[in-house]
């Protein structure tokens, strides 16, 4: 069953309920209110002819026993021996007399008040009918008088209320049906739309947005959540086919050039020396490949969390003490000078030893790689708040602030065609943020162009709370 027809037969329902509660209530309200008035003048007249009789008997004059109520004349007056035969009558019409209900002159002989009963009299008549007893000097019921009165207007009411409520009652369903209608076809037509859309937007079609209705209610939320959705999505397809044709280019280029190199290695004889030289340089180019695969790898499995952190309480200033002796020659080399600041007490992260080494790496490759000989390259750790911070600072060439932003994006020198095509993957900073991110951290830079760039990265402490506890 749709959704559409399930709220119109809810709302058919409630208000079928509703509107019979509702009649039901006015018609029992109706016919008892007009026998209360009835039974109330016919109670009185009773009550009066039983005070007549009963001073009758003692021989005492009639009392005056007059009544604020408004009274209405009786079809007929009985009165009734305790044995149930009539003995007396008085009646306007014989047709209306009815016949004495015996069980109801038990009740009455134990009541306390008069007691009303419907009738139909001898013709027909639907009647009401009072009846009421009189006690004797010893105390045993020495009459009954009954009083009865042609109801046919009440009944004719009762007719009418009941005709009205049964052509009033459907007559209002069928009206709550079309509004119900009107109402579901509001609210669901614009889920219809946004159904239609979703279901017309396919992977290249992800700049359709549906129609946000004007309204400020749940269904414009709704298409608006629906339509950041659909951006989301097409944000990130847009990422993935940036990052595949990077990635294809970052490929090809070192596979160019080995083909190229070997090609003319090949057209002619060489000497040895030259088949060492392009060996050589074949090698380097695989290295390069290796790394940017092995790089790619990662990243691909950090995205959909194959990558899981082997996680150890780690000395953080011994590991960067290892990476910076591990590195010291290279540095030299290049003429750069190397300062680690770190202090005596050891800082303790839980980490994955492999990994904060792979960030560090990358981060100190680029310093090396963009600081010219004569800079110095420094290594700063402290603790602050229970995070470990780590500080990476060269003199080199820092970093435009424009890009600034971008730099932990991945292969974004390789879009920004930047000046230094120096050897790199063009994914360090995407997987240095990755790592930190993962251990519970942050990453940032500040660089000031011509001299120089700061990396610092945070790491909760291993006894900290926040510190990551599961691998991601
Ligand atoms: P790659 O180093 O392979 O190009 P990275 O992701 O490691 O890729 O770095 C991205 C870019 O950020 C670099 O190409 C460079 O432009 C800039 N960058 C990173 N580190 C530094 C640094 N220490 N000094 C200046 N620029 C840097």
């Amino acid at each position: 069953m749709s959704l559409r027809k399930k709220l119109i037969a809810w709302y058919l329902g409630i208000v079928a309920v509703v509107l019979s509660i509702f009649g039901v209530a006015i018609y029992f309200y109706l016919s008892s209110g007009l026998r209360n008035v009835i039974d109330a003048s016919l109670n009185d007249q009773v009550k009066a002819i039983e005070a007549r009789l009963r001073a009758a008997e003692r021989g005492e004059e009639f009392p005056d026993v007059s009544s604020d109520r408004l009274t209405i004349a009786p079809e007929f007056v009985e009165l009734i021996s305790p044995t149930g035969e009539v003995t007396d009558v008085a009646a306007l019409s014989e047709s209306h007399r009815v016949p004495i209900n015996r069980d109801l002159l038990e009740a009455v002989r134990r009541s306390a008040e008069p007691i009303g009963e419907d009738a139909i009299a001898a013709d027909g008549k639907a009647m009401r009918v009072v009846t009421w007893r009189v006690i004797g000097d010893d105390g045993e019921v020495s009459a009954f008088i009954r009083a009865g009165y042609v109801i046919e207007d009440v009944r004719r009411a009762e007719r009418t209320v009941l005709v009205i409520l049964l052509v009033a009652i459907p007559l209002a369903l069928a009206l709550a049906s079309y509004g119900g209608k009107i109402l579901a076809d509001a609210v669901l037509g614009p889920l219809d739309r946004i159904t239609r859309t979703a279901q017309s937007i396919g992977a290249r079609n992800l700049k359709q947005r549906v129609e946000v209705p004007s309204s400020r209610d749940e269904l414009a939320r709704l298409a608006e959540t629906f339509n950041q959705m659909i951006a989301r999505l097409d944000e990130a397809f847009e990422r993935e086919r940036r990052f595949t044709d990077d990635a294809s280019h970052e490929l090809r280029t070192p596979l160019t050039v080995l083909r190229s190199e070997i090609e003319i290695a090949l057209r002619r004889e060489r000497t040895p020396e030259d088949y060492q030289r392009v060996l050589q340089r074949a090698l380097d180019e695989i290295v390069r490949l290796c790394r940017l695969v092995d790089d790619l790898l990662t990243l691909s499995r950090s995205d959909t969390g194959r990558l899981t952190l082997e996680l150890v309480p780690l000395p953080l200033g011994e590991l960067c003490r290892d990476i910076g002796d591990h590195l010291r020659p290279l540095i030299e080399e290049r003429g750069l000078d190397l300062v680690m600041e770190i202090p005596e007490s050891p800082i303790i992260v839980s980490g994955d030893q492999r990994r904060l080494k792979q960030l560090l790496l990358n981060l100190l490759d680029n310093a090396i790689k963009f600081t010219p000989a004569g800079g110095r390259i420094t290594v700063a750790l402290s603790q602050r708040e229970g995070r470990a911070i780590v500080q990476i600072s060269d003199t080199g060439c820092g970093i435009a602030p424009e890009d600034i932003p971008h730099i932990f994006e991945r292969f974004y020198r390789r879009r920004k065609k930047a000046r230094d095509q120096a050897s790199g993957s063009g994914l360090g900073l995407a997987i240095a943020r990755w790592i930190v991110e993962a251990h519970g951290g942050s990453i940032s830079v500040t660089s000031e162009p011509g001299k120089g760039s700061t990396f610092t990265f945070d790491l909760p402490l291993a006894d900290h709370p926040s510190s990551p506890t599961t691998a991601s």
